[in-house]
């Protein structure tokens, strides 16, 4: 497998306002923040290479700090069987990218395909009176349109994360119900205290950070976070 270069690894003293996907990916991960296995390319034929040895299904989205709602410009394809399926997205996503002027663009993102799992959402968030704030949520239509949703202020107790996800009314869904294995919540758990050590560690730069979503497969399995956006001040 070639290895592609990327410029410099992230950090956050840079200039930059918003840090997508990839590299806040990259800067979460040691917090103990489970990611995607994924790769960057900048070329179809490395792009295959890399598809190949994550195994497909693979994910394609182009990775721009530009462009920080990928979906809202058709740039993630999801669910790629094979070569065949894998090229077709590529040359979709160009003509995608063609008409969009004045985005600096990272590269192509290769991601494994999660295709189980319960999606949820977390995040921080800074209040101007109180600092910064963990929530959690559903994925989908949970948080936007049910507005369901809990926040702790950081820093955090003890406990606080547990309580946290029993407030929300979507937390049912992870139970084991009549039989149906529950979700993996001490996996979620682990990783949402990842999300605030991450941010108290960075506290006085944090604006705002997406974790959406994060994969909760069954008890046992693991999460997952496929997307993630962190916003600087
Ligand atoms: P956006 O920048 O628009 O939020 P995402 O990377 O979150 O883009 O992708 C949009 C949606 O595609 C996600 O909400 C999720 O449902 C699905 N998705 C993205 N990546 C994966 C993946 N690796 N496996 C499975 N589904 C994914
Ligand atoms: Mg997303």
């Amino acid at each position: 497998l070639r290895q592609v270069k990327h410029p410099a690894s992230p950090d956050l003293n840079g200039t930059r306002q918003v840090i997508g996907e990839y590299d806040a990916k990259k800067l979460l991960q040691p917090y103990g923040v489970p990611v995607s296995r994924e790769h960057l390319v900048r070329a179809l034929d490395d792009g295959r290479s890399v598809a190949r040895e994550i195994g497909f299904p693979v994910v394609l989205k182009v990775v721009s700090d530009d462009i920080p709602h990928k979906s809202e410009h058709g740039l993630v394809i999801v669910g790629l069987r094979n070569e065949a399926e894998f090229d077709a997205a590529w040359r979709l996503l160009e003509e995608r990218l063609s008409r969009l002027d004045n985005a600096k663009i990272d590269g192509y993102l290769v991601q494994e395909f999660v295709a189980d799992g319960i999606e949820v959402f977390g995040g921080v968030s800074r209040d101007p009176d109180f600092g910064l704030s963990l929530a959690f949520g559903m994925g989908g239509i949970g948080i936007e349109v049910m507005k369901d949703f809990a926040l702790r202020l950081l820093p955090l107790r003890n406990g606080d994360i547990e309580a946290l996800i029993g407030e929300t009314k979507g937390a049912a869904l992870l139970r084991p119900y009549r039989g149906r294995p529950g979700a993996d919540l001490r996996s979620l758990v682990d990783c949402l205290y990842g999300l605030a050590d991450f941010a108290q560690a960075n506290a006085e730069r944090i604006a705002e950070i997406d974790l959406n979503p994060i994969k909760v497969r069954e008890d046992g399995k693991g999460c997952v976070v496929v997307d993630a956006l962190i916003v600087l001040r």
